[in-house]
């Protein structure tokens, strides 16, 4: 059985760490303990809460907002809804991420798992494992010189209004300068996000959100009044690893494939993958590492139809880089 040292106890660090644990390995998890002044409203799709449960090993979603559908205007102006409860896994889940994370790192502490709340500096010595689970910012592959591929220059400008009411529901819309999301918090206020490329905000950032706002059809009704707004600013670019794993390291969750925030899939995929690594750190990590790469692969290329079928602008900067891609 080996020493593992986790750095990062976000979803897929404690993940790695609570499945690492019960195989028998000996871990510790290193959090800083971040605290965001805001988080940008993230979502479990229908069967996230099962999924989550099954890896953990124990139900954490009591008291988050259930989520009850997605309402979309994207390639039209007309808005399609989706309605989670004609899924055959049932309604999905709204995170309250500081108290989603909290209770993960709970989990790994009663499995186990030595939690530090430090943050790493140097790489942990004396271990067989060092685990990137760190986030986007990758503090061990950075290190390591690791070489990231960037899809895009992708920032979220997010603020959090009052809830004015309305269904408990995600809605997307796209826009000129780039794409909305709303998402109702379990507090009675509302997360409401323009994604656009960073280079496309010139200078201040609030007035790029208000000014996109008032573009939008169905986002700015749901917004309501949004005057004391105060808009912060999330790198939330499309990238990935070119390597996943090396001598006695390993990157789970977005240290190793941050994905386009559009497809709501970067918490369940850097969960699961994150449980497989650990399940498999005696075994077959490089065919793990191929699958990854094949799950990125698939999400590059469905993430490529779901933006080119947006051909309303073509000639905004935000689209004519999605419809034209370079190779
Ligand atoms: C705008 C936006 C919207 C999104 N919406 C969704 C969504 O709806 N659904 C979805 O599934 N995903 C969504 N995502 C993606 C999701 O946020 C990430 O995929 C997820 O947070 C990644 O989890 P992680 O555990 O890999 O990393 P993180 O959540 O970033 O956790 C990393 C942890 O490591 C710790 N850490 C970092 N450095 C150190 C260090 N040096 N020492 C010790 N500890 C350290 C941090 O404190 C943190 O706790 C969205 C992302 C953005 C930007």
């Amino acid at each position: 059985m080996a020493a593992v040292a986790v750095v990062g106890g976000g979803p897929a660090g404690c993940a790695f760490a609570v499945t690492a644990a019960r195989c028998g390995h000996e871990v510790v998890l290193y959090d800083e303990g971040r605290r965001l002044r805001t988080w940008p409203g993230e979502s479990l799709p229908s069967g996230g809460g099962e999924l989550v449960a099954s890896v953990l090993g124990v139900e954490i979603l009591d008291g988050h907002q259930r989520a009850y559908g997605t309402a979309a205007a994207w390639g039209s102006s007309e808005l399609q809804t989706h309605d989670f409860m004609t899924h055959w896994a049932g309604h999905g889940w709204i995170l309250d991420r500081d108290r989603f994370d909290a209770s993960a790192r709970d989990v790994a502490a009663t499995t186990g798992v030595k939690v530090v709340h430090e943050r790493i500096t140097e790489l942990p010595r004396d271990v067989e494992w060092v685990v990137d689970a760190s986030g986007r910012a990758g503090t061990v592959v950075s290190r390591l010189d690791v070489p990231r591929i960037v899809c895009d220059s992708q920032i979220a400008l997010v603020a959090v209004v009052p809830d004015i009411g309305g269904e408990k529901v995600t809605t997307v819309e796209s826009a000129p300068s780039g794409w909305w999301y709303t998402t109702p918090l379990a507090d009675d206020r509302r997360v409401v996000a323009l994604v656009t490329d960073s280079d496309l905000v010139d200078g201040d950032r609030a007035s790029a959100w208000r000014s996109g706002l008032a573009d939008t059809t169905y986002i700015r009704v749901l917004a309501g009044d949004v005057r004391s707004a105060d808009v912060g600013a999330f790198p939330s670019g499309t990238a990935y690893r070119g390597e996943m794993i090396g001598d006695g390291w390993l990157a789970v969750g977005d240290a190793a494939a941050c994905f386009d925030p559009l497809s709501s899939q970067g918490l369940v995929t850097g969960i699961v993958m994150a449980a497989r690594a650990a399940a498999m750190l005696d075994g077959d990590l490089a065919g793990w590492s191929r699958d990854y790469e094949a799950v990125i692969a698939e999400h590059l290329a469905v993430r490529g139809e779901y933006l080119q079928a947006e051909t309303r602008w073509p000639d905004e900067p935000f689209w004519a880089r999605r419809l034209s891609p370079p190779d």
